[in-house]
């Protein structure tokens, strides 16, 4: 699992927006990005402009930043996404996506991708019916997410804190029995439309 020694919101506040890095704390007013919405460090407000490599690479380290996954995970993923059939930038896009620790969150259960972790590590969820302690691990579609009985309370208090979040199309979430469908892969639609994943292909290319 990626580790970072520096406070993540310094890594939201370079990249220029929310990463939703660190649980509740991101939905509040603390958040570093509304408090100081420039760049950290001494140069943090001087405007720069970046070279065509540190685009590709800045595009690059903000999507592995907001799935908080290490440089090595990204690059084996990558590799993968370009041995498939199919556009490599939507395809590797579709595997974070669909990673268990990112549908927790897109579904609404957690506050975050750094809080789904915690709650998967210590076994709170199944897959199918099993307990699944790997954040990394991947849905697939007919997959179906569901609560350790056990842990029912702990998960419905910590989402009676978090704001109401969007449908996601390729999910379906019953938030009263705890349990989400996986209805499909996402499309390139249903992602965040601000990722320019040609950048990171261009990136693993050069
Ligand atoms: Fe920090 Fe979360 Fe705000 Fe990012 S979104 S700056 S991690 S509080």
């Amino acid at each position: 699992m990626a580790r970072y020694r520096e406070s993540v919101c310094k890594i939201c506040r370079n990249e220029g927006k929310k990463l939703f890095l660190k649980g509740s704390r991101c939905y509040s007013a603390k958040c570093s990005v509304g408090k100081r919405p420039y760049g950290s460090g001494q140069h943090g407000q001087s405007r720069k402009k970046l070279s065509e490599y540190a685009l590709h690479l800045r595009e690059k380290q903000k999507v592995r930043h907001s799935y908080m996954v290490s440089e090595k995970q990204f690059s084996k993923l990558f590799e993968t996404a370009a041995r498939k059939k199919g556009v490599t930038g939507t395809t590797l896009l579709q595997m974070l996506e669909s990673r268990l620790d990112n549908v927790l969150y897109a579904a609404g259960f957690t506050a975050g991708r750094k809080q789904s972790r915690q709650l998967i590590r210590h076994r709170h969820f199944l897959v199918n019916g099993r307990i699944v302690d790997i954040p990394s691990f991947r849905v697939k579609p007919g997959d179906e997410i569901s609560v350790k009985a056990a842990s029912m309370d702990l998960i419905k208090s910590l989402m009676e804190t978090m704001p109401e979040t969007p449908e996601v199309r390729w999910l379906s979430s019953e938030k009263s029995n705890l349990k989400i469908k996986v209805n499909s892969l996402p499309e390139r639609e249903d992602l965040d439309p601000t990722i320019k994943e040609q950048l990171i292909v261009e990136y693993y290319s050069k």
